[in-house]
C-alpha cells in the first residue's frame, strides 16, 4: 500500500497496526516506567484546529490507543470543551508551552507565565501532569534557543507546578526512535515506524492540524505553517491571541 503524507486515514491504519504489536503509554506514565521494550508513545502537538485533535482522539479511543495531546494557550487552540472531551476518552492532555518566546527571553517573567498558564489548565478541569515545549519556526530567539531551557534554568519548576515532568526530558532516558511528521521528516515517517524493531521504543510525534482527508486540504495547512514562519522572519516576532479565563 502506498501511504501518502498527511492523510488522516493512512496514519490511522498505520497506528492501528502498531497498537496491535506494542505496549502503549501516555507520556506521564513514563515517569514510573523502567522498560523500553515494545514501548510506544504517541504525542500530538496541537498548534491549531483543535477539532482535528478531537477527531484523532475519538478514532484512537475506538482502537484503545491512549495518546498525549499538548495544547497551546492560544485562543484558537485552548478550547476547554474539546480538551475535556479528549481527556474523557482516556487520553492525556498537557501544555505546549512557549513561555520564553512570549517573554522574549526574559527567564524570570517566563517562569511566572508558566505557573499561571499551568493553573489555567487546572481551572478548566484538565488533570495536567506533563508539559512539552513548542518550537516556533524561525522566530528570533533572545538569549536562548529552545523553550525548554526554562526548565533547565529552573528544574524545581516542574515540582512547583505539581507536574510529573517535561516531555522531552521524560522521553530521553528511554532512547527511543523518534518518528515525526515535520516537513522533511514526513517523507520517512512511515518507513521509520515500520522499521523500528519491537525491542526498541518508538515515539511518534504528529501535528494533528496537518492530517486531513485529502491532499489539497493537507497542503493548505502545511503552506499556512510556512507562511507563518516567513512572517516570523520578516517581523522578527509573532503576535499571540491568547485564551483568557476572566
Ligand atoms: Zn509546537
Amino acid at each position: 500500500m502506498h501511504l501518502k503524507p498527511y492523510i488522516f486515514s493512512d496514519i490511522i491504519s498505520t497506528l492501528t497496526l502498531q497498537r496491535s504489536q506494542r505496549k502503549v503509554y501516555k507520556i506521564s506514565e513514563l515517569h514510573d516506567l523502567d522498560t523500553r521494550e515494545n514501548l510506544l508513545i504517541l504525542r500530538f502537538d496541537v498548534e491549531n484546529s483543535p477539532e482535528v485533535a478531537l477527531k484523532f482522539a475519538k478514532k484512537l479511543h475506538e482502537i484503545d490507543f491512549p495518546a498525549t495531546f499538548y495544547f497551546h494557550t492560544r485562543r484558537n487552540v485552548f478550547i476547554p470543551d474539546i480538551m475535556l472531551e479528549i481527556q474523557s476518552l482516556n487520553h492525556e492532555v498537557g501544555f505546549h508551552y512557549e513561555c520564553l518566546d512570549r517573554c522574549q527571553g526574559d527567564f524570570s517573567a517566563a517562569r511566572k507565565l508558566f505557573l499561571k498558564e499551568v493553573s489555567q489548565f487546572r481551572k478548566v478541569g484538565i488533570d495536567i501532569k506533563t508539559v512539552c515545549s513548542h518550537s516556533e519556526l524561525f522566530l528570533p530567539k533572545n538569549g536562548y534557543l529552545l523553550n525548554n531551557e526554562l526548565i533547565m534554568e529552573y528544574p524545581e519548576l516542574i515540582k512547583e507546578a505539581d507536574l510529573l515532568g517535561e516531555a522531552y526530558f521524560l522521553v530521553r532516558k528511554f532512547k527511543m526512535i523518534h518518528a515525526r511528521d515535520t516537513f522533511v521528516r514526513i517523507f520517512s515517517l512511515y518507513n521509520q515506524i515500520d522499521q523500528t524493531s519491537l525491542d526498541q521504543g518508538l515515539h511518534i510525534l504528529l501535528h494533528s492540524h496537518r492530517w486531513r482527508n485529502n491532499f489539497m486540504q493537507s497542503m493548505y495547512y502545511s503552506v499556512k505553517d510556512i507562511r507563518q514562519a516567513w512572517s516570523n522572519i520578516k517581523k522578527g516576532k509573532r503576535e499571540y491571541d491568547l485564551y483568557s479565563i476572566d
